[in-house]
């Protein structure tokens, strides 16, 4: 626990009218789910965003960038430290390219595209979160990719310099980048290059990728718990184990897609947690594959 001084100190840089106590995160997820985090600040712009790091690093204050929080699941106990919100929200296009802030979210940018007629982006359809939660975890859909529609990336790297490079720095794989292994670089800004489409190729491109996620449970989840394996589906192994409906409390492995965890009405951390230990230990003994976590765990 920070001790009462520090927190006198950050409330003093960020505003003590803006620096909230005891927030609870649940409501800040998709899973619906997680507990208080001791310190809560919206930052609404990339000054806001760069003061706050800058100063949690020198006060030696644990933090956590949270975008959409649709990726994400936090232990009941919270996070001992600062939750920084990403609400950066400018967003600018400029013949094929888009500019998009951290905070801005992956639908609007999506819509945007879509607008000024740009291809490139419709991958992205219906995939909550915001645009740096999609660029860390290099979010998409069948083999289409965010990563392959990034021109250039601007962070604020973990020596407190704003610096931009462009996407090849970045090692981005299958649902994977440097920014995931590396939560001292954090996403101001990513530019777009994109292609002018006719409209009616968009509109149809759109559609598919609406409609390959028409299977996805509805209920409160943070997506795919689980990368697949090379050449194989996570979901499919899951499902082999007979676990496909397991309930752990209010938890359970989704009848409708085996690697989804869905929140049933209230569930705890600790419960999705025993439900994905299972299913890696089930997946493990029965084809001796171990399956490697999508989602981010916090405060664990
Ligand atoms: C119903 C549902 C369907 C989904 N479908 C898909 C899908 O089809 N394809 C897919 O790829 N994903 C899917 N997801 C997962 C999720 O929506 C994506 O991974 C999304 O891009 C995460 O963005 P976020 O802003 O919510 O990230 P968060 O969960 O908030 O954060 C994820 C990680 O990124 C870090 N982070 C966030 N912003 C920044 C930043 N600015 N700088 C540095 N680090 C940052 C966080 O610290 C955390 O480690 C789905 C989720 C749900 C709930």
């Amino acid at each position: 626990m920070l001790n009462p001084k520090t927190i006198r100190q950050l409330s003093k840089i960020l505003g003590s009218d803006r620096l909230k106590k005891n927030v609870s995160l649940a409501s800040y997820t998709t899973f619906g789910i997680g507990g208080p985090a001791q310190l809560f600040y919206e930052a609404k712009t990339n000054k806001e965003i760069t003061k706050a790091i800058k100063t949690v690093r020198k006060l030696k204050i644990p933090c956590f960038i949270l975008g959409g929080g649709s990726n994400t699941l936090i232990a009941d106990s919270g996070f001992p430290g600062l939750v920084t919100k990403i609400e950066s929200q400018k967003i600018k296009v400029k013949n094929n390219t888009i500019s998009a802030e951290a905070g801005v979210p992956l639908s609007k940018l999506v819509k945007v595209a879509q607008k000024y007629s740009l291809s490139g982006l419709e991958c992205c359809v219906g995939i909550p979160g915001t645009v740096g939660g999609a660029v860390v975890g290099n979010a998409g859909a069948k083999d289409q990719w965010i990563s392959q529609s990034i021109k250039s990336i601007t962070i604020l790297n973990k020596n407190g310099k704003i610096i931009s490079f462009k996407k090849d720095y970045c090692r981005f794989g299958y649902r994977n980048s440097f920014f995931k292994k590396d939560p001292s670089k954090i996403i101001l800004k990513t530019i777009f290059k994109l292609k002018k489409e006719n409209p009616k190729i968009i509109k149809e491109k759109t559609r598919q990728f609406l409609e390959a996620k028409s299977n996805q449970p509805k209920e409160k989840s943070a997506g795919s718990i689980f990368k697949n394996p090379a050449n194989d589906s996570a979901g499919r192994l899951i499902d082999a184990t007979g676990l496909r409906g397991k309930k752990v409390g209010n938890a359970q492995i989704s009848p409708q897609h085996a690697n989804f965890i869905i929140n049933l009405n209230k569930a705890k951390a600790g419960d999705v947690l025993a439900l994905i230990k299972l299913a890696q230990n089930s997946v493990k003994e029965k084809f001796g594959v171990k399956l490697e976590l999508e989602i981010k765990l916090i405060g664990f």
